[in-house]
């Protein structure tokens, strides 16, 4: 049977574009015969906040969204997140990494000023330095020992030999193609934080599997991780679910919704007086048999 998903973060309020992510999994969904679950994305706890969390129920019940079970919320989970960085520092593609926020920033500027381009990934943050990856063992095993603070990093280079070539199958954007992953272009991604014992990537990859999850629809900001998903579900020996990554809706200037922009809130909208068939109409998913959608839905 297909299972979707749908995997709000709780570090604020739902917008207009999480009402198109929930109603579009939902249709999908239904037109698949399958489930939908419910997940709470809740590893950053400095972010996530109980409120923020309500919030989430509240705005789904008022959409009208029924959810298959109860929701899966990741923070009474690490205990599966941390099995599957084992398995892969098992594997010895995990070295820890000791670089502060400050220091990347250094070396990165270092290497700029000197002339040369240093990468950046796919949203824009400065590659990993090779710093810790190249340190000696002396030396990390040293700082571990004194309780130096430290994340944890996926070696990417190693990661990609073991791995191999790898694509995934997509439905975004209407054809259904095979998309090559490049998870080379992240660089050395982050697998468990100082605070966090786990990361996005990390935890999404193994709750899509444990939840077995065949339909992963969600938005095109999200387009470019697919490639560590893949990379990290091939060593892990995970199913690959497929994708379809939906188009964002945008505000009324054109700009990519946030969750600081209280125009387009679920709460302010509702508080303004707008009905859940107002805000399907709004994002183009009105109900079957329901008023006209105001745009077409090229999702
Ligand atoms: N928790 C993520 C977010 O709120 C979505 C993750 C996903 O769908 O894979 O943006």
């Amino acid at each position: 049977m297909a299972v979707f998903r749908f995997a709000p973060s709780p570090n604020g309020r739902l917008h207009l574009g999480h009402a198109y992510s929930a109603l579009l999994n939902l249709r999908l969904a239904e037109a698949a015969g399958g489930r939908l679950l419910l997940r709470i994305e809740d590893i950053d706890r400095e972010r996530c906040r109980p409120e923020y969390e309500a919030g989430i129920h509240e705005d789904l019940a008022w959409l009208g969204i029924a959810f298959d079970g109860p929701a899966r919320r990741q923070s009474e989970h690490f205990a599966d997140y941390a099995a599957a960085l084992d398995r892969l520092r098992g594997m010895g593609l995990v070295y820890p990494a000791f670089l502060s926020r400050a220091e990347i920033a250094r070396f990165v500027a270092e290497r700029q000023s000197g002339g040369r381009a240093w990468h950046r990934d796919p949203d824009g943050s400065p590659l990993f330095p090779p710093v810790d990856r190249d340190r000696p063992a002396s030396d990390a095993d040293a700082r571990l020992r004194a309780g130096e603070p430290h994340a944890l990093r996926l070696d990417m280079a190693k990661a990609l030999a073991v791995a191999g070539p790898l694509d995934w199958r997509e439905s975004g954007g209407g054809a259904r193609q095979l998309v090559p992953a490049e998870p080379a272009a992240w660089g050395d991604v982050i697998l468990a934080g100082r605070e966090t014992p786990t990361s996005y990537h990390l935890s999404v990859v193994v709750d899509d599997a444990l939840q077995e999850v065949t339909d992963v629809v969600r938005g095109r900001d999200l387009f470019a991780a697919t490639s560590v998903h893949r990379l990290l579900q091939k060593l892990l020996g995970l199913p690959a679910p497929r994708y379809h990554h939906h188009r964002l809706i945008a505000d009324e200037s054109g700009r990519k919704l946030a969750k600081s922009s209280n125009d387009t809130g679920l709460a302010e909208l509702r508080a303004a007086g707008l009905t859940p068939d107002e805000v399907r109409q709004r994002v183009g998913l009105a109900a079957p048999g329901g008023a006209a959608p105001r745009q077409r839905d090229p999702a």
